[in-house]
């Protein structure tokens, strides 16, 4: 066996070269489906917690409410009882008796929403509270994700970038017709070079003449016979 490096050998590295590449590439499409899944877990997170303060204004909002009509109970009550010690008719004293008699109840049934409205704002606070910390180390968890696979995808880009100049250099030495030919099939296959595995080839199983295994074995570019496949022995 010759120690130098044949053409064809020459046209395996440029092949296996090229794959090792298409990994990169797929690993960058990987990289960057995975940033855009972060950021939308991002903005969920971000979401989630403006819903839940919306919850703790909501819920403010009608403590306010019931503090307001509360105020407003108060002051009509204040007004009937001065009225109450001006009024001189027997008939209107005791209309007035019974109207306040009624805002003492409103005033009273007021009191009880009033409670029940604190008791669900502070439980609103407090549930706002602890989403806001779990949120908080979750989107700092996210970004770092981010940044971390931005450094990779950066990293791969150069590379990529590398490869034009490099796959140049691996192109000298392989003749022109096969360089055409595998440029060709290249677009229409991801693997268009295969092994011949127990005289058949690894990609569609087609039975390789022993014609074709001989021209192998000679180092000449054969193709196989089922799918075009460029064939190689090891
Ligand atoms: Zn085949």
């Amino acid at each position: 066996m010759s120690t130098t490096v044949t053409p064809f050998q020459k046209f395996v590295a440029l092949i296996s070269f090229d794959q090792e590449n298409n990994q990169i590439r797929k690993q960058l499409q990987d990289l960057t489906s995975d940033i855009n899944n972060l950021k939308q877990a991002l903005t969920n997170a971000e979401h989630e917690l403006l819903v839940a303060h919306d919850l703790v204004k909501i819920a403010q909002k009608a403590v306010d409410a019931t503090e307001l009509t509360n105020q407003e109970l108060d002051a009509t009550e204040k007004t009937k009882k001065n009225q109450l010690d001006q009024v001189q008719d027997k008939k209107e004293y005791a209309a007035l008796k019974k109207e306040i008699t009624y805002l003492k109840e409103q005033q009273h049934n007021n009191e009880l929403i009033l409670v029940q409205a604190w008791t669900k704002l502070e439980t609103a606070k407090q549930t706002f509270e602890k989403q806001k910390e779990a949120l908080n180390h979750k989107i700092v968890d996210i970004q770092a994700n981010i940044n971390t696979k931005q450094a990779q995808i950066l990293a791969l880009t150069q590379q990529i970038n590398n490869y034009e100049l490099e796959r140049k250099a691996k192109e000298i030495g392989v003749p022109a017709e096969w360089l055409v030919k595998y440029s060709t099939m290249r677009t229409r296959v991801q693997n268009p070079v295969v092994q011949v595995v127990n005289g058949s080839c690894m990609a569609c199983f087609y039975d390789i003449t022993q014609q074709d295994i001989n021209a192998l074995n000679d180092n000449r570019l054969v193709e196989c016979r089922g799918c075009f496949r460029f064939l190689y022995l090891t």
